[in-house]
């Protein structure tokens, strides 16, 4: 329908506004509905690129309904459906329905939460959020935290906090974290002007667990070389593996150094509400600061996550004080004072609409779950013949693959890289890849809670039978799926 007011929102419109939302949620449901079994149509880069760049955005459709349907042929016929059983590949979750409520309050609204006169009781239900969430820790009266965009920016605020606490010459600060840690502490190394040499690697053990003789060590040594331990990040949940690093050993080795202790607990943070797991996350409470992303384990939509941190004095650096937003003597809390962003989303309701209509057990069930899953699905797996599997599953991945007798690292690379691919480009399952000490492995991540054993292993057969199929083929470049140059 063409509506003259469709541009805004307006109390004169609120029927064309129904309508139109309506409209959007119908040609949702229709492509989930449509879904039936497949995570994915394996569209290549290069289709998708043509079709999408064909668009002339200087000539509007006027409408919504034809914007709809070509949205249908541009994204949502070939998307990734994370509510599919066989979409096992990343941290990316299923979202829950009282945070897709909160979705349309949240944009509909506006508020933006940097100011309290942008924001009035937002302000508040974010700060409550923080609050709980603070408690969950364990971290006493004074703990404080701020919503971000993701952990990657958590762990950069984080980072920069730390920093914000030392007097040492910056080309002296260290940051020590686990060989198997997210690659945002690089960045984050490297965007606060640290560079790259400051972020030590730290061994894992066999389980795959930052090792904390490894971490006193490498702490000895880097002081006895003039370094400056800045900051210790533990990781609660490896991207790769789950695992989580031994918390008090790792918080009585960086208080001993006097550095800065970090939890990033982006993905294990949903333990925080589990209600058999809780105790995986003891020594939490020990920590300056936590990252959690309540859009992996918390089953919200992207984005949605917090930095926690123990003593709330120590957001103040990264407050700055504007005449035209936050002025210091300013009468209103102003939530921009503690965050590296101004203009900022409501994404904190998103938690609160599911707390408030489902609550966090339901939520840490629903994690539980997953667990449960994967150590089902890694004791099936564990006894293949022609499976592999790289360790136990500690949260909700399991990293294997494909082995058959007598092939060498680069037969296997081989062999598991096609099958991935060719899973892909048929639409059949989603699977991740990754590197496990130099070796090539598949990876499934498990954040569906309404998948079952049968769902989990049905992509397993599939994985072994392409297996089966292609580590005789011979080695050729695939025709479709491959990279394209042009592809931005
Ligand atoms: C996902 C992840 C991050 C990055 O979080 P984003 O929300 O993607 O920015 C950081 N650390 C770990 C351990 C993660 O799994």
């Amino acid at each position: 329908m063409r509506r003259p007011w469709h541009h805004l929102f307006h109390p004169a419109n609120a029927v064309d506004y129904r309508e139109a939302v309506g409209l959007t949620v119908d040609h949702l449901v229709g492509h989930v509905a449509d879904t039936a079994g497949r995570p994915l149509t394996g569209i290549t880069p290069r289709e998708s690129a043509e079709r999408v760049a064909a668009i002339d955005l200087d000539r509007p459709l006027g409408e919504e309904g034809e914007a709809l349907a070509e949205l249908s042929r541009l994204w949502l016929d070939d998307a990734i459906w994370f509510h599919e059983p066989t979409a096992a590949a990343h941290l990316n979750c299923p979202v829950v329905i009282p945070a897709l409520m909160a979705e349309v309050l949240i944009s509909g609204v506006n508020s933006s939460l940097d100011t309290f006169d942008q924001s009035a009781g937002a302000t508040f239900i974010e700060r409550h959020l923080v609050d709980w969430t603070a408690a969950r820790i364990g971290y006493g009266a004074g703990a404080d935290g701020i919503f971000t965009t993701g952990g990657t920016q958590s762990n950069l605020q984080a980072l920069l906090l730390a920093r914000g606490q030392q007097v040492a010459p910056v080309d002296r600060l260290r940051i020590f974290a686990s060989a198997d840690g997210h690659f945002s502490v690089q960045k984050a190394a490297r965007t606060l002007g640290l560079g790259d040499e400051a972020v030590v690697p730290v061994a894992v053990d066999v389980s795959r667990r930052m090792d904390p003789a490894a971490l006193g060590a490498a702490l000895a040594d880097s002081v006895a070389g003039g370094g400056v331990p800045m900051a210790v990040v533990a990781t609660a949940g490896t991207t790769d593996f789950g695992a989580i690093d031994p918390l008090p050993e790792v918080a009585a080795l960086a208080r001993a150094y006097g550095a800065w202790f970090h939890v990033d607990a982006a993905y294990g943070g949903g333990l925080l509400v589990s209600p058999r797991r809780r105790d995986w996350l003891e020594g939490i409470e020990l920590s300056d600061s936590v990252a959690v992303d309540f859009h992996k384990t918390w089953f919200q939509p992207v984005s949605c996550s917090a930095l926690l941190v123990r003593d709330g004095a120590t957001l103040g650096h990264v407050t700055w004080h504007a005449d035209y937003l936050n002025p210091k003597d300013s009468a209103h809390p102003n939530q921009v004072d503690k965050s590296l962003q101004t203009t900022r989303r409501f994404e904190a309701l998103k938690l609160w609409m599911t707390l408030r209509v489902m609550g966090a057990d339901a939520v840490g069930e629903h994690l539980d779950t997953v667990i449960d899953l994967a150590d089902a699905v890694a004791a099936e797996l564990t006894a293949m013949p022609d499976i592999d599997v790289a360790a136990a599953p500690q949260l909700s991945t399991i990293v294997f693959r494909y082995c058959p007798p007598g092939r060498d690292e680069a037969a296997l690379a081989r062999i598991n890289a096609a099958i991935r691919a060719e899973l892909f480009d048929e639409g059949r399952a989603l699977v991740a890849a990754t590197r496990v000490d130099g070796r090539s492995y598949l990876k499934l991540t498990l954040l569906n809670p309404v998948a079952t054993l049968a769902d989990i292993l049905a992509v397993v057969e599939m994985v072994r039978e392409a297996g089966e199929r292609l580590a005789d083929a011979p080695v050729a470049p695939r025709p479709r799926g491959e990279r394209v140059a042009v592809v931005r």
